[in-house]
């Protein structure tokens, strides 16, 4: 059987968030550009997620902070709350650098630049 992406929808890797963190094609929603991240969480794919942070907000975003959180943590799941157009709202589960069962809720905000969708910030 096919691995199941790091990102819970239940789709095969190669079939969900794999092309996007290879560059084979664009995410087509900020639904999708967000599960993409996630995995590129769990695949410690620092390069991917300053990519896709929008280029207006990328300052905000170091890659050694991200690098740690990515490497430091041990990724459990990921949940849809909701989603629209430009905003999804999730919960992400992992064990944080003590090994202490996290849930980061966050409403993040997406915004679509010559066609492409790039992840603007979250709270
Ligand atoms: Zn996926």
């Amino acid at each position: 059987m096919a691995e199941l992406c790091h990102c819970c929808s239940g789709k095969a890797f190669s079939e969900c968030c794999e092309p996007f963190l290879s560059g084979e094609q664009l995410p087509e929603t900020a639904e999708q550009l967000m599960r993409s991240r996630y995995s590129a969480y769990v695949t410690v794919n620092v390069a991917y997620i300053i990519e896709t942070t929008s280029p207006n907000f990328r300052k905000y975003y170091s890659p050694k902070s991200i690098l740690e959180w990515a490497s430091n943590s041990t990724w459990i799941s990921l949940e849809i709350l909701s989603s629209s157009e430009k905003r999804v709202k999730f919960t992400a589960v992992y064990l944080d650098e003590k090994q202490q069962l996290t849930r980061h809720t966050e409403d993040s905000r997406f915004e679509k630049i010559n066609g492409r969708w790039y992840f603007r910030d979250g709270k």
